[in-house]
C-alpha cells in the first residue's frame, strides 16, 4: 500500500512557493502555535514575533523541540509536515485539563496528546496530577521539555493521517508503539520515554516507559483479553529493540518507518504490521536479506511470527549468532 510516495507528491504549499519564486519552507517552520495558558479556554494563536519576543521558556523550549522534531522527520524520512504534504503542524502549549472533581477549574494538563479531530497538538505544563503523594512534590514538569514525547505524539499524527487503524486492541497498540519507536529514534541515548520531562534524578533515570524493558508483557502468551494499549504495545516495541540490536537502531527506523507507513494495511493486527515491517526490509534490503530475515526473527521473539529458519528459503540467509 503506497500511500505517500515519499519523494514523489507535490503539495499545494511546495507548488505555490516554487510560482513565487520564493524557496521550499524548512519543516521546522511548517508550525502553528498556540497558546491554551493552562485553561480549557480557545486556545489563542502566536506570531513568530510573539515567540521570539516571549520570555516564556516553556514555550520557547516547546517550541524549539517542535521545530527539531519536524526537521528530523524530514532529514531521515524525507516526511514534510506531520501528514507528509507539508500542512502546517498546530501546536498547543500551555493546554489546559478540567479538574476531575470539578467542572469549572481548568488547570495545567498533567499529559501530552494529539487530538484527532482537532489535529493539533496538545502539550501540558503538568498540574496536580504529577504530584507524587508520598513525597508531595511534583515527579513530572512540562512535557514540551521532553522531544521523545513530543514524537510520540507525531506518531499517532502521521499513522493516522496514512492507514486507518482499529484504536483498541492491537491496532491501539501499533499506534502507540510506532509513536514510541518515533521517539526512541529522535532520542536514540536510551529506550525511554519522557524521561527529560521528569523533575528528580530518580524518576528521570526511569522515565514513563522503556521500549527495552517491559512491566507487562514480554511475549504474546503474557497478553490477556483486558490488556491495556500501552501495556500490549510492548510486544512490537521489544521486536522493535531487538531487530536495532541487530542491526542498529537507525537501519530499524528506517524499515519501521517505511513499515508503518507504506505497508500496513487498514486495521492491521499484530501479524499484518510484522509482514509490513518484512516488506519494507525486503523493499530496502532485498527478498531474503539478512536484515528481513533479522526482522522475521525479532517478531518471531515476541510469538507473533515464524522464525526465518523455520521458512524454507530464509534459513540459508540467516547469520549463524
Ligand atoms: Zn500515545
Amino acid at each position: 500500500m503506497q500511500l505517500q510516495g515519499r519523494d514523489t507528491h507535490m503539495d499545494i504549499a511546495t507548488t505555490s512557493s516554487i510560482l513565487r519564486g520564493r524557496k521550499d519552507p524548512a519543516p521546522s517552520s511548517l508550525l502553528n502555535v498556540y497558546d491554551q495558558g493552562n485553561t480549557l479556554d480557545a486556545p489563542k494563536p502566536l506570531t513568530a514575533a510573539d515567540i521570539k519576543s516571549s520570555t516564556d521558556k516553556v514555550l520557547r523550549d516547546t517550541v524549539t523541540n517542535a521545530s527539531k522534531m519536524l526537521d528530523f522527520l524530514h532529514t531521515e524520512f524525507g516526511r514534510k509536515g506531520l501528514d507528509g504534504k507539508g500542512t502546517p503542524m498546530d501546536l498547543v502549549v500551555h493546554a489546559g485539563e478540567p479538574d476531575p472533581s470539578s467542572d469549572e477549574y481548568g488547570g495545567a494538563m498533567t499529559n501530552a496528546y494529539w487530538n484527532m479531530q482537532t489535529k493539533k497538538m496538545y502539550i501540558g505544563d503538568s498540574g496536580p496530577a504529577a504530584i507524587n503523594p508520598e513525597t508531595g512534590k511534583a515527579d513530572f514538569g512540562p512535557f514540551g521539555r521532553s522531544l521523545d514525547v513530543m514524537a510520540h505524539e507525531a506518531g499517532h499524527a502521521i499513522l493516522n493521517s496514512e492507514v486507518k487503524l482499529k484504536l483498541s486492541g492491537q491496532g491501539g497498540a501499533l499506534h502507540e508503539s510506532f509513536g514510541d519507536v518515533l521517539g526512541a529514534l529522535i532520542d536514540p541515548y536510551d529506550w525511554q520515554i519522557g524521561e527529560d520531562a521528569k523533575i528528580n534524578e530518580q524518576a528521570k533515570r526511569v522515565g514513563f516507559r522503556n521500549l527495552s524493558r517491559p512491566t507487562v508483557v514480554h511475549h504474546m502468551k503474557d497478553v490477556q483479553p483486558n490488556t491495556e494499549v500501552h501495556d500490549l504495545a510492548d510486544i512490537p516495541n521489544l521486536a522493535a529493540v531487538r531487530v536495532a540490536d541487530e542491526l542498529g537502531r537507525k537501519n530499524m527506523g528506517q524499515i519501521w518507518y517505511q513499515g508503518f507507513t507504506d505497508f500496513l494495511p487498514a486495521n492491521a493486527n499484530f501479524p499484518e504490521a510484522a509482514m509490513a515491517t518484512v516488506q519494507a526490509a525486503e523493499a530496502i534490503y532485498g527478498n531474503g536479506s539478512r536484515q528481513s530475515a533479522a526482522v522475521r526473527d525479532a517478531w518471531a521473539s515476541v510469538g507473533v511470527l515464524e522464525a526465518a529458519a523455520k521458512l524454507s528459503g530464509l534459513a540459508a540467509t540467516k547469520k549463524s549468532a
